[in-house]
């Protein structure tokens, strides 16, 4: 578990003006990582980090030897096309990577001259999938969000009984995992429309999002060696924020029995920066189990995942329609809700993955799950704030959506606050519907 230090310190204020700023999502408490180059350029992706509206260069920095030899080598690492060799190189490195430029970057460090010319203005930057992605495994662990959905495709039936006691999950698909900024099209599918007694082949009516969390994986394990909840977080990298798009009229037709498949794997979108675990650990939270609830079995038990498995991190779902995009209005807000309601932590699904000895490796990706909080209101999928369709969402240009129609864009939106700390953020994760391919 890692512990406060002298990074998270609030008082702390960068020489890069912009960090400074009261609701910007990366003060020098920060620090999140991502893959970039400057638009329209030719140059080699490489990892940087976020400093107020600016990036700094790893692969400029590593070539530069400011920051010393004992960060040579996860700059090194950074200064890649992908995380993955920093993402394998573990805490240890992560950490002292992060206090180096906390260091340079704080206002009257000596390297200020040598690092501002380290600096790559976001307003410039084209980003990149952070990471080589080798396996991509999707959990169901808000139990608000299952149980919600479970009634719309079960009302006899909503939460299965396997639920409390498994992190469900199901092995997603990489090859369409897109950086934010992706667009694509509505797609088409197999569905079976009220009333028929045949499946018809054409564009799903029925586009949604799922608000989740992205986690991507640090040191992996050996096959056959499973983790301990005691170590799960070191094989822990970072969070990002994730829409796994979900064709609602193709799932309800094929998920069954073996669970989803073409409803799932046409989009997923990722928001470019990870933000690391060091610099949440202001922001740990209980893990709560209602004693007259259903408790973990041991191996997904343990006093630090009870103390603070979870974390209090804001979301926020915003759509912008494309009458309000030409009407130059901006995205609306539809949804706020937090992670901390999540029934299963990071830690016991790293550990349940791994339990039967299946391997992780560095740069793997978790989605949490669509993340609705308790109430209707705090839903992270339209499936559920419509419930099933039925009430539309009113939009204040008199618009209204059940489901996505062409041209909407998404944002979400995270970040975490609390007094005595500094507030920090993670940037946007934006995607766009485009009309089906005829
Ligand atoms: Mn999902």
């Amino acid at each position: 578990m890692t512990l406060l230090n002298e990074t998270h310190n609030p008082a702390l204020r960068s020489w890069v003006a912009a960090a400074n700023t009261p609701d910007n999502d990366f003060p020098i408490q920060n620090l999140p990582f991502a893959v970039f180059r400057r638009e329209g350029s030719s140059e080699a992706f490489r990892g940087g980090v976020a400093i107020g509206d600016q990036i700094v260069d790893l692969a400029a920095l590593a070539d530069q030897r400011i920051l010393g030899e004992a960060v040579a080598t996860a700059l090194q690492a950074g200064a890649q096309s992908s995380l993955n060799a920093l993402m394998a190189l573990g805490h240890s490195h992560w950490s002292a990577l992060r206090l180096a430029l906390s260091h340079a970057l704080r206002e009257g460090a000596a390297e200020q001259a040598a690092l501002t010319a380290c600096l790559v203005p976001q307003a410039q930057a084209q980003y990149t999938v952070p990471a080589r992605i080798g396996d991509y495994t999707d959990f169901y662990t808000s139990i608000h969000h299952a149980t919600n959905i479970g009634k719309l495709f079960r009302p006899d039936n909503p939460l299965l009984p396997n639920y409390k006691w498994v992190p469900i999950g199901y092995h997603g698909r990489v090859s369409s995992i897109g950086i934010s900024g992706q667009q694509f099209r509505r797609p088409n599918g197999q569905t079976m429309p009220p009333g028929a007694t045949q499946p018809v082949l054409g564009p799903s009516k029925r586009v949604d999002i799922e608000l989740e969390i992205g986690i991507f994986m640090g040191p992996g394990n050996a096959l056959g060696d499973p983790i301990a909840i005691a170590d799960a977080e070191q094989h822990v990298f970072g969070l990002c924020l994730l829409n796994d798009w979900s064709a609602r009229d193709i799932q309800a037709w094929e998920y069954q029995p073996l669970g989803p498949f073409l409803s799932k794997n046409f989009a997923t979108t990722l928001s470019p920066w990870i933000v690391t675990l060091e610099a949440l650990a202001p922001y740990r939270a209980a893990f709560r189990r209602a004693e007259d609830d259903t408790q973990p079995l041991p191996y997904l038990d343990s006093s630090d995942n009870r103390a603070h498995g979870a974390f209090d991190l804001q979301l926020e779902v915003l759509l912008q329609t494309e009458r309000m995009r030409e009407a130059g209005q901006a995205a609306e807000h539809l949804v706020q809700t937090n992670y901390q309601y999540a029934y299963w932590t990071i830690a016991q699904m790293v550990t349940h993955h791994t339990v039967n000895g299946c391997n992780l490796q560095p740069g793997d990706l978790f989605g949490s799950g669509t993340l609705s909080g308790p109430t209707l209101d705090q839903a992270g999928a339209l499936i559920e704030l419509t419930q099933g369709g039925q009430r539309p969402i009113a939009l204040s240009n008199g618009e209204t959506r059940t489901f996505l129609d062409d041209g909407d864009a998404i944002t979400l939106r995270g970040w975490c606050a609390k007094p005595g700390f500094a507030r920090i953020g993670f940037g946007a994760c934006v995607g766009q519907v485009l009309p089906a391919r005829s």
